[in-house]
């Protein structure tokens, strides 16, 4: 089993088109929705597998196997990587290959890609073939978000939705695949629920770096004018890169937490424990426990548009600030 068939298999939509696949009432059409870029278009052939393999998406068979590359007779999967979706694309499979009978299945599956980046034509276009679906045709869209989407389409799927998955969760699933324990367990938490992020991030040497930076910038920072310093360098680094760092600042702080709670075998960056434990000295628990708020709420901020100056200044301020604030108490 690939680990994506693995993930699909722990979720609420794994569940329900088996169940309505048992109940002989397959939905004419699903939105997959999945905020696991990396694997979306994994996750949109796991259903695929699902809906039209005999054992549910063993895999293992002729049909599992051509949908997996691509190829399968009846399963048409749009647009073909790195190609993009356009309103006369939609149009050739809605007016076309929808009104084709299955060759080798009972039923025929057009699966739309990064169905978010439809435009309102291709959307019309794809709107009258869910109103009025041909006999053994399933239309399953994958979308990181339906903001998108047209509310007339939205009304006409049944909606599926990817969770994010707990960090242990995804640990254990890759335990054995990756040599280095240790980074596994930072990358798992770092990958945010997204397991699709963690074979990319295990090979990137920029998880090390943050981590080594955060710890250091614990350590090191001690005055006001020092914000500027770091802030400097935060502001430089790409959007990936300055999620990247929120995301191991939130682990290190964590650590931190955890050797002040004596549970030092929660440790993830066991690696670092010396300079750990000097955090865990310098901070008072309540600094770090608003230090951990103001990183999630930049977490959150990192996913939409936020300023990533005042986001840096922010949270740095709120560091000094609130150690400040508890030394004082
Ligand atoms: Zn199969």
């Amino acid at each position: 089993m690939k680990p994506v068939e693995y993930f699909f298999a722990k979720t609420a939509a794994f569940r329900a088109v088996t169940g309505d696949k048992k109940a002989g009432k397959l939905s004419h059409s699903y939105l997959l929705l999945c905020r696991d870029e990396a694997w979306a278009r994994d996750y949109l052939k796991a259903l695929a597998k699902l809906i039209m393999c005999e054992k549910g998406g063993c895999g293992e068979c002729r049909a599992c196997k051509l949908i997996d590359r691509e190829v399968y007779a009846d399963c048409e999967i749009y647009p073909r990587e790195g190609e993009k979706i356009t309103a006369e694309g939609i149009d050739i499979i809605v007016s076309e290959k929808c009104y084709v009978k299955p060759l080798e299945s009972s039923i025929r599956v057009f699966a739309v890609a990064g169905a978010e980046k439809m435009n309102v034509p291709a959307q019309n276009k794809l709107l009258k073939t869910l109103e009025e679906p041909p006999a053994n045709v399933c239309i399953i869209l994958s979308a990181n978000g339906d903001h998108s989407l047209l509310p007339t389409v939205k009304s006409r799927v049944k909606r599926l939705e990817i969770p994010l998955f707990p960090s242990g969760e995804i640990y254990s699933a890759f335990e054995g695949r990756f040599a280095d324990k240790e980074k596994l367990k930072t990358v798992c938490e770092l990958c945010d629920g997204r397991p699709g992020d963690v074979e990319s991030l295990y090979a990137c040497d920029a998880v090390s770096t943050a981590v080594g930076e955060c710890v250091s910038l614990l350590v090191n920072i001690k005055k006001s004018r020092d914000i500027a310093y770091y802030s400097g360098k935060l502001i430089k680094k790409t959007r990936d890169e300055f999620a990247a760092f929120i995301s191991a600042m939130r682990v290190v702080v964590r650590d931190a937490l955890f050797i002040q709670e004596g549970m030092e075998n929660s440790v993830i960056n066991s690696a670092k424990k010396e300079e750990l434990e000097e955090i865990a000295l310098k901070y008072r628990q309540g600094a770090l426990l608003s230090f951990a708020e103001a990183l999630k709420d930049a977490a959150a901020a990192t996913e939409g548009y936020a300023n990533q100056t005042m986001l840096a200044d922010k949270i740095l301020f709120t560091l000094l600030e609130e150690n400040y604030r508890w030394q004082k108490l």
